[in-house]
């Protein structure tokens, strides 16, 4: 029986750990693919305060270098259920096996929808982004594009506009889905065109992104926009199905928290972008992740848990 089980060790998961064996707990943190998550795509972050500009990789390393110094045990494995017991302890299941915890951190972030098209996995990284707020400072007077007609696609291309010479909105349609409000604020961005009615067809380039191919929806003919970086805003997919019994989710599938990290269930706990929020960032996943544990600590601490 562990303390706290965490699924997921991206950044969020694993400062929890890092929280939660400081404070004594027995931690086991389930990881079904790659410790570090989402950061390990990034060749290049700028914004962690207190580190240099890295890779992604090598900031993982480092962050999984503390947490198992401190202890944390580890299993590569797919969580596919949580379940309660009837004395209020967990029994977390997963593709080979099955672990018990008095409380749970859940900590799963999200995968960012792709394009799907030739090139897209060649040049994440290296020309493709799915984060203007992470990356859009390395496209400083140059020309980028942004795929996508909601909210986030539109003020991505805001925020870039203030950044790049150049930005075209790529639109599969004729008009966005984003609120009115903030479709608005385009016009006050002379530096974006809009390339309505057009998908992506093709990523093109040697070493690095040159090239983005679009198709016209309504007369077939194809586009050649030269461009220094795409950033991709069509979706962002939070992977919450298997907690759906224990937690609330949005409609989008975010597990409903606040900035306490509490669920509705007084030892589930939630952590980093697979939660509802506002900023989904590497500060914020940590932040998080430290929240999260404090909270599942005092859980097992209180006269609830001793019940057990
Ligand atoms: C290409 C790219 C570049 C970025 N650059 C920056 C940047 O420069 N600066 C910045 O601040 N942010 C950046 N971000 C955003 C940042 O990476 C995320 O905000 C952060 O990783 C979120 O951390 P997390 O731990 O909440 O989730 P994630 O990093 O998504 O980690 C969640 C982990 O949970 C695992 N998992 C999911 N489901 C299960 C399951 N059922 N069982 C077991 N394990 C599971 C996943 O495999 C994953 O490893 C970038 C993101 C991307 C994609």
């Amino acid at each position: 029986m562990y303390d706290i089980i965490i699924i997921g060790a991206g950044p969020a998961g694993l400062t929890a750990a890092i929280y939660a064996r400081r404070a004594g707990k027995t931690v086991l943190l389930i990881e079904k693919e790659t410790f570090g998550g989402q950061i390990t795509l990034s060749p290049h972050v700028e914004n962690y305060p207190f580190a240099r500009p890295m890779s992604g990789n090598e900031l993982s390393e480092i962050l999984v270098d503390q947490v198992m110094n401190l202890g944390a045990e580890v299993e590569v494995d797919t969580v596919t259920a949580v379940s309660e017991e009837a004395d209020r302890t967990f029994t977390v299941k997963t593709e080979y096996g099955s672990f018990h915890a008095k409380a749970i951190i859940i900590a799963t972030g999200l995968k960012h929808r792709r394009l799907g098209v030739p090139g897209e996995d060649k040049f994440i990284g290296r020309g493709i982004s799915f984060c203007a707020v992470c990356d859009g400072a390395f496209y400083k007077d140059k020309t980028v594009a942004v795929v996508g007609g909601g909210n986030t696609a539109v003020q991505d291309a805001i925020y870039l506009s203030k950044l790049a010479k150049t930005v075209y909105l790529v639109h599969r349609r004729s008009e966005f889905r984003a609120e009115k409000r903030v479709v608005e604020g385009l016009s006050a961005c002379p530096n974006v065109e809009l390339v309505l009615d057009s998908v992506p067809v093709e990523c093109r380039g040697e070493n690095a992104l040159t090239d983005l191919i679009v198709r016209n929806k309504l007369n077939g003919m194809e586009r050649d926009l030269e461009v220094d970086g795409v950033f991709v805003a069509i979706g962002q997919e939070p992977n919450n199905v298997a907690f759906a019994e224990l937690v609330d989710l949005d409609p989008s599938g975010f597990i409903i928290a606040d900035e306490s990290c509490r669920t509705k269930h007084p030892a589930v706990f939630v952590a980093g972008d697979c939660r509802t929020k506002a900023v989904r960032q590497l500060v914020t996943a940590g932040a998080d992740g430290g929240v999260a544990a404090i909270a599942a600590c005092e859980y097992i601490d209180s006269d609830q848990a001793k019940a057990v």
